[in-house]
C-alpha cells in the first residue's frame, strides 16, 4: 500500500511516496513560494501517484483542530502570502484520499516513535532548533494539540549574563528562539553557527538556553526521551554541554532510570533527516483507520 507524505515546511515542501514500513520509494522537493505557484505542483505530483492516504506535517502556526471552521489553514504566519491559506482544503479539493494533519515538530516526533529511536515509547518530544525553533510533544501516546499547539520554541528563559543583547524574537526580548535559533547565533557572533564550531564561548551559550529549556519540558512533561534535532544541533558538541547542564539544573531533585542515563536521554534524531516525511506517512496511516 502506498502512502503520500508532505512535509510543508516554509522554504520547501518535500513530497514523498511511502510503505507502512516508513520506506521512501520516492520523494521531490519543491520551493515554498506562495500558494498560486506552489500548490499546483504538489497536487500534480500526488494525483499521479496510486496513493491511500495521504498524511501532511505543516509549518504553523497551523489549524490542527478538525472542529475547528479553519482546520487545515496556516494562520498568521510571518510568510505572508500563506497567511490564512487553507492548505488541507485545496488538498481535499484535488485528491481524494483520507487526510491527516499535524505540526511539522509533531511530526517529525512522530516519526521517531514509529521509526527512530523512540519506538516504543508514548511520552516523547522533538526540538528542532534551525531557523526557528519548535517543539513536538508527544504525551501518553498523543500528540498533544490543545487550544492551538505547543509553542515550545518561545518559552521564557534567564539570560545568560555574558549575553548582554540576547534575544531577537519581535514578541519576547527572552524566549528559547530568540536566543538560540541559528538566525540568533549570526545575530550574537556575526558569523554562521557552522563557521562558529571552534569558539567554545558559542556553545557556553547556546547549551545554557537550551538546557534550561529542556529542563522546563522535562518538569512538566515528563517525557521518557527528548530529541533535538534541526541544523543548529548539527554541532554535535552541544549535546554534551547540554546534558551536563540539565543535570546540573535539575539539581538532583528527580531521580529516574532515564536521568541517570542522559546519553540514551537526550539524543539526536535518529532517522538522517528523514524523521518529517517518515512522520507524515504514519500520519497518512492514521487517516486510514
Ligand atoms: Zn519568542
Amino acid at each position: 500500500m502506498l502512502i503520500g507524505a508532505l512535509e510543508a515546511g516554509g522554504t520547501k515542501m518535500v513530497c514523498a511516496v511511502g510503505k507502512e514500513d516508513g520506506t521512501i520509494l520516492e520523494q521531490v522537493s519543491i520551493p515554498t513560494s506562495t500558494p498560486e505557484e506552489t500548490m499546483p505542483r504538489i497536487l500534480e505530483y500526488f494525483s499521479s501517484k496510486e496513493i491511500k492516504a495521504l498524511g501532511v506535517a505543516a509549518f504553523g502556526p497551523v489549524d490542527v483542530n478538525p472542529a475547528s471552521p479553519s482546520y487545515g489553514c496556516i494562520l498568521d504566519t510571518p510568510k505572508i502570502p500563506w497567511r490564512q491559506f487553507d492548505l488541507l482544503g485545496s488538498l481535499k479539493e484535488k485528491i481524494h484520499v483520507p487526510m491527516g494533519l499535524d505540526t511539522d515538530v509533531n511530526g517529525s516526533c512522530l516519526g521517531e516513535m514509529t521509526y527512530g529511536c523512540a519506538k516504543g515509547l508514548d511520552s516523547v518530544i522533538y526540538i528542532t532548533i534551525g531557523t526557528g525553533v519548535g517543539v513536538g510533544v508527544c504525551s501518553g501516546g498523543r500528540l498533544v494539540h490543545g487550544m492551538l499547539h505547543p509553542e515550545g520554541g518561545h518559552v521564557l528563559l534567564t539570560r545568560h549574563p555574558e549575553d548582554p543583547n540576547g534575544g531577537i524574537c519581535p514578541y519576547h526580548p527572552n524566549c528559547l528562539e530568540g536566543f538560540a535559533s541559528g538566525p540568533s547565533i549570526e545575530a550574537r557572533w556575526g558569523k554562521k553557527a557552522v563557521d562558529l564550531k571552534d569558539n567554545p564561548k558559542v556553545w557556553e551559550i547556546e547549551s545554557f538556553y537550551i538546557a534550561q529549556a529542556l529542563v522546563d519540558y522535562i518538569m512538566i512533561l515528563s517525557p521518557q526521551k527528548i530529541i533535538l534535532g534541526g541544523g543548529v544541533m548539527h554541532q554535535e558538541q552541544l549535546f554534551p554541554l547540554i546534558r551536563g547542564k540539565v543535570k546540573e539544573l535539575i539539581g538532583g531533585y528527580l531521580n529516574t532510570p532515564e536521568l541517570r542515563d542522559l546519553d540514551q536521554y537526550i539524543v539526536p534524531a535518529s532517522l538522517g533527516g528523514d524523521q518529517g516525511i517518515m512522520g507524515c506517512i504514519k500520519l497518512g496511516l492514521n487517516a486510514l483507520c
